[in-house]
């Protein structure tokens, strides 16, 4: 059995293409490390500019359908996408986008065809971008138990409550949330779920800054997030997804599709760092490459990154082709969160005390290595703790469960119909 993927002619040609639009189109220093808020905005704004205009070719979010802006391709031409901007460090889109990714599956799946209409062209051609608040001060793990309450009012839904941990850097324009429209209802059936407007009055941001934030100009979801609070937010009442009270299933899509691992296909840039950087650099007179210690451990690194990456590819495929799921995505989470910590000893182990400081001058790696100290502690959380991706596993395999529990909604069709437009033909 031959793990890695083979291609055909035709998606070596889409490479071709697609290669030859990035080279005209990704501009220089788009993946560079910003040292002030200042390079951090003029770093968004570019890739802002690049998102849009991926969206103009359809691109930004290929397996959207093309009635709604989206690219409507196929699998085989979705990876070559995926891997050409990852060749270039960048992914799709080039900005972080939880809700554009997650919500507008959820949309896909419960919105109406108005809401489709309405909500997702905007996301498929880069206009927008959107965060999901979930999680809250007491309602982590346990999303069921969320409290921000959002009571029909007329034709408004009145929304107050408080949601941390949301976002990134720059802002959104729309949010993705859940809430409690049935105070007295059961768990799971008193919830509902909403697209709404991120500038509407009542809303305030404040900013939180988590360990693994390097500087105030971070621009990844790894280090800025925030917290959002809700006082009596007049919400639209055509912005409810689902149904009121059915909030609990359009989560349970909007989960699937982050836990399943769609995306992350690349090679993990540490790794890639890493490499470089035993290959130019010497200790005690030698190149570290030829320290018989130094190959044992990158080969072990190497490894243990690379069955995450192939994993992660086979959950790429499974979402796009509209494979039946079960406890893959959980099984590729848990395994990148627990890669990642060990990541941060391996480091240590083959760099020493370099590995711990981001100085200019001593820092190893350019600061890399001591950011992966910190990201392998924060990268436990987001998306599902490895706790709660052991329950899931557990459930999904029917661990002390009479049946199995099955994976959430994520449509008849998954997220792509397979090989709509086939490449080879
Ligand atoms: C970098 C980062 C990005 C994030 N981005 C977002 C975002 O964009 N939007 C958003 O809404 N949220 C976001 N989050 C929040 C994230 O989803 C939560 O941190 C996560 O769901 C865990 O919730 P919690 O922090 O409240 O911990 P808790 O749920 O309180 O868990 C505390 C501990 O108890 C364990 N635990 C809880 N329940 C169980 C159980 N049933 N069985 C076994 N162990 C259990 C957990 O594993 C954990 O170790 C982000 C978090 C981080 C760190």
């Amino acid at each position: 059995m031959e793990f890695e993927l083979k291609y055909t002619k035709a998606q070596e040609e889409f490479r071709d293409e697609v290669r030859t639009w990035l080279a005209a189109n990704v501009p220089d220093g788009i993946t560079a490390r910003p040292r002030s808020f200042q390079e951090s905005q003029a770093i968004y704004r570019m890739r802002r500019e690049l998102g849009r205009r991926l969206g103009a070719q359809g691109w930004l979010y290929p397996s959207g359908e093309k009635q709604y802006g989206g690219g409507g391709l196929g699998l085989d031409q979705i990876i070559v996408l995926e891997e050409e901007t990852a060749r270039l460090g960048l992914g799709l889109p080039p900005y972080y986008d939880s809700g554009g990714k997650m919500g507008s599956a959820s949309i896909r799946v419960w919105g109406t065809d108005e809401q489709k209409q309405r909500f997702l062209p905007p996301i498929y051609r880069g206009e927008v971008r959107s965060w999901q608040l979930l999680t809250e001060p007491t309602a982590g793990s346990d999303l069921a138990g969320v409290k921000m309450t959002a009571i029909r009012d007329g034709d408004v839904y009145v929304f107050n409550g408080q949601k941390i941990y949301i976002g990134s850097h720059h802002g959104a324009d729309r949010y993705w949330t859940i809430a409690v429209t049935d105070p007295k209802g059961k768990r799971h059936q008193n919830v509902s779920w909403f697209m709404i407007d991120a500038n509407l009055p009542g809303i305030t941001t404040q900013p939180l800054y988590l360990l693994s934030a390097q500087s105030e100009g971070e621009t990844d979801e790894h280090g800025h997030k925030n917290i959002i609070y809700f006082d009596n937010v007049r919400v639209p009442a055509d912005c409810l997804v689902g149904g009121e009270n059915n909030g609990w299933k359009v989560a349970s899509t909007h989960l699937e599709v982050e836990h399943s691992g769609q995306g992350n296909i690349r090679t993990n840039p540490v790794w890639i760092a890493l490499l470089a950087h035993c290959r130019t650099h010497n200790r005690d007179g030698r190149p570290l490459i030829e320290d018989p210690d130094v190959r044992s451990k990158l080969a072990e690194i190497f490894s243990r990154l690379e069955a995450v990456r192939l994993l992660s590819t086979r959950n790429f495929w499974m979402v796009y082709a509209g494979e039946k799921r079960s406890y893959q995505g959980s099984q590729v989470s848990y395994l990148r969160k627990t890669t990642n910590l060990w990541l941060t000893k391996a480091i240590l182990d083959l760099l020493g005390p370099d590995a711990l400081t981001n100085d200019p001058i001593l820092g190893a790696v350019g600061g890399i290595a001591e950011a992966q100290q910190r990201r392998g502690i924060v990268e436990q959380h987001p998306g599902g703790t490895t706790d709660i991706q052991r329950v899931v596993i557990a459930r999904r395999l029917g661990v002390g469960a009479r049946e199995p529990q099955q994976a959430g909604k994520l449509g008849e069709e998954g997220m792509a119909r397979k090989n709509p437009q086939p490449v080879d033909a």
